[in-house]
């Protein structure tokens, strides 16, 4: 009888172990990928400050470009650490969840980014439909998508469709974009993950969003499938589970 609690004990201590192993080994690997993204932006701004310095005081050319390079940097780092600090604020985030009403999160989600999407977007939303949840952190999720869909599309329209389905609520954004390579597709959540480090970059993303979208449906009992062809477009689908009344 001991002999088997003992066992218990071991093992449950085993596996305790292992999972601080693994806890560390991921928050070693989230520092190291963090001080390298700011790095990147950081050493652009030195650049150019020193660029300032030498020359820009008698060359106003020199002192218009560095400084909107100093601006555009300072505004990536920014959106790295906001990123950075939703991902910290998220893990010890306890919340209650709430009957929320997901067609105006994504209503209000919509308005905001349509005053200045360069594609236009359109949306078909069942009214009313509610789930358990944080409206802030779901609310998260739609803007993480509805930008994404907006950032790899230049040309024809992104569409957004809410609606109800046996005991579960589906909120699908499409989009007529870039489209991602099949095999990038398990990738895509990672945390700092980008199919196209340049032009991610170019165009604001941080490699964050996605894998704190996935975070926070997760936490809402959901998940997000993607369906994706390149150069025709992506379909990424949070599924929810639905609460009546
Ligand atoms: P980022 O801030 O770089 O957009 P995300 O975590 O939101 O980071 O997305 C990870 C990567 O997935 C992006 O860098 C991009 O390559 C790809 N991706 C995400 N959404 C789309 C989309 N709608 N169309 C094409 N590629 C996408």
């Amino acid at each position: 009888m001991t002999i088997c609690v003992l066992q218990e004990l071991a093992n449950t201590f085993n596996q305790l172990l292992q999972q601080l192993e693994e806890q560390f080994e991921r928050e070693k690997s989230f520092v190291s990928n963090a001080s390298h993204e700011l790095r990147t932006p950081l050493t652009s701004f030195r650049g150019h400050l020193n660029l300032i310095k030498r020359w820009g005081k008698n060359d106003p050319a020199v002192l218009e470009t560095s400084i909107q390079a100093l601006d555009d940097e300072s505004n990536r780092m920014k959106h790295i650490l906001e990123q950075m600090l939703t991902i910290a604020r998220n893990e010890h985030l306890e919340t209650t969840p709430e009957k929320v009403n997901l067609s105006e999160i994504v209503e209000g989600v919509i308005a905001q980014f349509e005053a200045r999407s360069r594609v236009p977007i359109s949306a078909n939303l069942e009214q009313n439909v509610l789930v358990s949840g944080d409206r802030e952190q779901l609310r998260q999720v739609a803007v993480i998508i509805v930008e994404n869909a907006e950032r790899y599309t230049k040309e024809g329209k992104v569409t957004v469709l809410l609606k109800e389905a046996e005991n579960t609520v589906m909120l699908s954004i499409s989009d007529t974009g870039i489209g991602i390579p099949r095999e990038e597709i398990p990738k895509i959540f990672s945390r700092f993950y980008r199919v196209d480090k340049n032009r991610s970059r170019e165009t604001g993303g941080t490699g964050l969003g996605l894998s704190i979208a996935k975070e926070i449906v997760e936490n809402h009992q959901g998940k997000i499938e993607v369906e994706s062809e390149e150069a025709v477009g992506s379909t990424f689908t949070v599924v929810l589970p639905v609460i009546s009344g």
